[in-house]
């Protein structure tokens, strides 16, 4: 089940205001045939993307420490108010220390949050040579990736959209920037969808970039 979230207009990628047409493109998404008779399928391209740079992905991971940053703070404020409005926590000596216990562990747990919006490691190219979902609580996607150098690797992803995207002899590549981690097909014609890269939200091959959080979607020629 997927939240339908539509803040950016998917052609042009400028924010939308209220559920009109896109006032820098004319594009409009809540329009029935907002897209005419072009099909999906094919929209995606063929070839690696030329956006991985864009500076919209290091906006998007700099929103998102923002946030962390925000939500850390209200927690911590939340509960020792909690604490304190029943009367499990006072303000002396010990309070005090509680408090500065609890707020040093979530703002460490908010750090390593923020530090993993800027990892970076290698790019490389593989091909998928299996695949297959694990049936537990949650269904899980696992794709067995061979590296073009290298060994195999095991991608597990929480959901089954993984597995139905990716095919065995799909070739990919991972992109390991700092502010951009996404695995791309390198040819995205037998697909309708593409995730974006950001934020994993299903969009549709004809878009060019992320409705929901406004950031380019890799696609091919
Ligand atoms: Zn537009
Ligand atoms: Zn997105």
């Amino acid at each position: 089940m997927t939240i339908q979230k539509t803040f950016y207009c998917p052609q042009c990628g400028t924010r939308l205001s209220g559920k009109k047409a896109c006032r820098n493109c004319g594009f409009d998404v809540y329009s029935e045939d907002a897209y005419g008779n072009t099909s999906a399928l094919g929209a995606g391209g063929v070839g690696w993307s030329d956006k991985v740079d864009d500076p919209r992905f290091a906006g998007y991971q700099s929103n998102k420490r923002k946030y962390i940053g925000l939500f850390t703070v209200v927690l911590v404020l939340a509960i020792i108010a909690f604490l304190l409005l029943t009367d499990d926590l006072r303000l002396d000596g010990e309070g005090i220390t509680v408090i500065i216990v609890i707020s040093s562990m979530f703002i460490l747990i908010a750090l390593y949050a923020m530090l993993g919006t800027k990892r970076k490691g290698k790019e490389w190219m593989g091909k998928v040579v299996d695949k297959h979902l694990e049936d537990g609580k949650v269904l899980r996607s696992h794709l067995i990736i061979q590296a073009e150098k290298g060994s195999r690797q095991t991608f597990v992803f929480d959901d089954r959209i993984h597995y139905d995207y990716y095919a065995v002899g799909d070739v990919v590549k991972q992109h390991n920037k700092p502010h951009l981690r996404a695995l791309e097909k390198y040819d995205k014609r037998k697909d309708e969808v593409l995730f974006c890269p950001s934020c994993a939200y299903l969009c549709d091959a004809r878009d060019h970039y992320c409705q929901a959080c406004g950031s380019p979607l890799l696609k091919g020629k």
